[in-house]
C-alpha cells in the first residue's frame, strides 16, 4: 500500500529532488524504513546513532504529530499524508492594563488610522491598544523589514529592534527597509530614519547589540510581544527561553529557499519552540540562508504574517496561531497547517522543567566559540592569504570546490567541482597523495567535506577559511560576491 510522504526542501537533495515520495508500510516505522532503503542518504539526517528519530525532526500523519499518536507505531492508511518537518537555519491580555484607558489619539492619528477605525474589529479601542503596545523585533533583516514597516504603519506605540549588522549589498534583494545608498551604514540607524518617516507617532527603540544570555531578559522584559526574525539557531533558542521565562508570547517565523514556517509560541497557553524542537540540529546539517539561499519575496510573506499575528494578539481579535504551525511552500503556493501541542516533557515549559535560567546557546547549538585551539584543527585550515602565497610560489595544490554548479558559474578559483552532496560517491575521482585545499562559499560545506575526506583516509586536506567569499574580499576585489 503506497503512502505519500512529503519531503521538505532541505531534504530533497537526498530524494532526487522529489518533494513527495510514495512508499509502502503499515506503520510510520515501516514507512520510514522503506523510505530510507530507497534513499539511504536520508538516514543520518533523520535518525541519530542510537536508532531514534532525531529530536529536531518531527513526523506528522496528516496534521497530527506522531509523538501524540502512537509514535513510530502509529498505523497509516493509503489516504494518509505523512509530513517530515525539520527545524529550519522564526489575544494576549497584554494591554488590559489601566494604561490603555489613558491613551488618547490625536485628530491627526484618528485620520491616519481611519481605515482601522471604521472596522468594528479594530475601532478606537483596538487602535488605542496598538498605541499602548510595546513590540520587540529581534533581527532587522528579511523578516524584520516587513515586520517593522507594517507594525510602524499600523501604529504600535513602541517598537524595539535588536540588530548589530551593517547593510551589505546582498541584503537588498529582500531586506526592503534598506536602499542602495545605505550600503555600509548601520541597519538600525537607517531603520529608525525610514520608520520615522512612515509614522512619527511610533517610538522606535534601537538595541544595537547582540542578544546574549546576559542581556536578553533585561532587553525583552519591557515588551509585551517578542517577534522572532532571527536567522540562526542560538538566537532562536535564546529568544524562546527568555520568552518562556518572562511569560511573553513569541511570534515565530523562519524561512529557507522557498519554504517558510509561522506560528505563535506562548507557553502560558500552548507550546514553545522547544516543545517542537527540543534540541538544535548539529552545525552544518541545516544550511543557513547565506549558504542555501532564500527567494526575495518569501520573507515578505512570512514577515507580513508575523506582523498580522502580532496585531491580532494586541487587539485581541481572531484566532491566533497558538498551537498551529503554518507551512508555506512558495513553489506550489500552498499553505499547510499542522497542530502543535505542548510537550509535558519540555525542558523549559513542561511539567518538570530542568531549565530555569538562560544558558550558553552557542555551546548548546554545538558552535565552536574558541577559534581553532587544537593543533590538528590549525593544520587543516588555510587562510586566503596563505593560499595566494602558495599558489604564487607554484606549490602543487589541488583545489576542490564543493559548491553547486550554478555557484561555480558566478565565480570560481578554477578548482575541481564536486558538490558536497556528491562527494561521498565521487571520492574516487580524487587523488589521496595530493595536497587538497577545499572551499565552498563561506566555509560551512567545506568543513563537512574535510571531515568526509579525512574519514576516507585523506591525510593532506585543508579547508579555505571563509571560502571563496573571503578570497573575493581579501585577495581578488574583481571577483563578484554573491
Ligand atoms: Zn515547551
Amino acid at each position: 500500500m503506497a503512502i505519500k510522504v512529503l519531503i521538505p526542501t532541505p531534504l530533497r537533495q537526498y530524494t532526487d529532488k522529489k518533494d513527495a515520495v510514495e512508499v509502502n508500510g503499515r506503520t510510520v516505522e515501516e514507512l520510514m524504513k522503506n523510505l530510507m532503503s530507497k534513499y539511504p542518504q536520508l538516514e543520518r539526517h533523520l535518525y541519530a546513532e542510537d536508532g531514534k528519530l532525531r529530536s529536531f525532526v518531527n513526523v506528522y500523519v496528516n496534521d497530527e504529530d506522531i509523538r501524540y499518536l502512537q509514535q513510530e507505531h502509529t498505523p497509516v492508511k493509503s489516504i494518509d499524508v505523512i509530513s517530515i518537518v525539520p527545524s529550519i537555519a522564526g489575544g494576549v491580555e497584554i494591554n488590559d492594563r489601566a494604561f490603555v484607558g489613558e491613551v488618547r489619539l490625536s485628530n491627526e492619528e484618528i485620520q491616519r488610522y481611519s481605515r482601522h477605525l471604521i472596522m468594528p474589529e479594530v475601532g478606537i479601542d483596538g487602535q488605542k491598544k496598538l498605541k499602548a503596545s510595546r513590540v520587540l523585533i529581534v533581527g532587522a533583516g528579511g523578516l524584520g523589514s516587513p515586520l517593522a514597516l507594517y507594525l510602524t504603519a499600523a501604529g504600535v506605540g513602541s517598537l524595539g529592534i535588536v540588530d548589530v549588522d551593517v547593510i551589505d549589498v546582498t541584503n537588498l534583494q529582500r531586506q526592503i527597509l534598506y536602499s542602495t545608498d545605505d550600503i555600509g551604514r548601520s541597519k538600525l540607524d537607517v531603520a529608525r530614519e525610514r520608520l520615522r518617516r512612515i509614522n512619527p507617532h511610533v517610538e522606535i527603540e534601537p538595541y544595537e547589540k547582540r542578544l546574549t544570555a546576559d542581556n536578553a531578559l533585561e532587553v525583552l522584559r519591557d515588551f509585551d510581544i517578542i517577534v522572532d526574525g532571527t536567522d540562526n539557531f542560538p538566537t532562536r533558542y535564546l529568544v524562546n527561553d527568555a520568552c518562556v521565562l518572562l511569560g511573553k508570547p513569541n511570534v515565530y517565523g523562519s524561512i529557507f529557499r522557498f519554504e517558510g514556517q509561522v506560528t505563535v509560541f506562548d507557553a502560558k497557553r500552548g507550546p514553545c519552540y522547544r516543545c517542537l524542537y527540543p534540541t538544535p540540529p548539529p552545525p552544518g546539517l541545516v544550511p543557513s540562508c547565506a549558504e542555501g539561499g532564500v527567494l526575495g519575496v518569501l520573507p515578505g510573506i512570512i514577515g507580513s504574517l508575523q506582523a498580522l499575528e502580532t496585531i491580532k494578539l494586541i487587539i485581541g481579535r481572531g484566532n491566533s496561531l497558538v498551537e498551529r504551525l503554518i507551512l508555506f511552500d512558495a513553489l506550489t503556493l500552498k499553505f499547510r497547517e499542522l497542530k502543535l501541542r505542548k510537550n509535558p516533557e519540555c525542558p523549559i515549559c513542561g511539567e518538570h522543567p530542568s531549565i530555569h535560567e538562560l544558558i550558553d546557546y552557542e555551546q548548546f547549538c554545538g558552535i565552536q566559540t574558541q577559534p581553532l585551539n587544537s593543533q590538528n584543527d590549525q593544520q587543516s585550515k588555510i587562510s586566503p592569504e596563505e593560499l595566494k602565497a602558495r599558489l604564487d610560489r607554484g606549490d602543487d595544490l589541488f583545489i576542490l570546490d564543493v559548491r553547486e554548479p550554478h555557484e561555480y558559474q558566478v565565480c570560481n578559483l578554477g578548482g575541481y567541482l564536486v558538490p558536497i552532496n556528491d562527494l561521498q560517491q565521487r571520492i574516487h575521482e580524487l587523488d589521496p597523495s595530493r595536497e587538497i585545499v577545499v572551499h565552498c562559499k563561506m566555509g560551512g560545506r567545506s568543513a563537512k567535506a574535510v571531515e568526509v575526506l579525512k574519514r576516507a583516509g585523506f591525510q593532506n586536506v585543508k579547508d579555505l577559511i571563509g571560502g571563496i567569499d573571503a578570497w573575493a574580499t581579501r585577495i581578488d576585489n574583481t571577483m563578484p560576491r554573491y
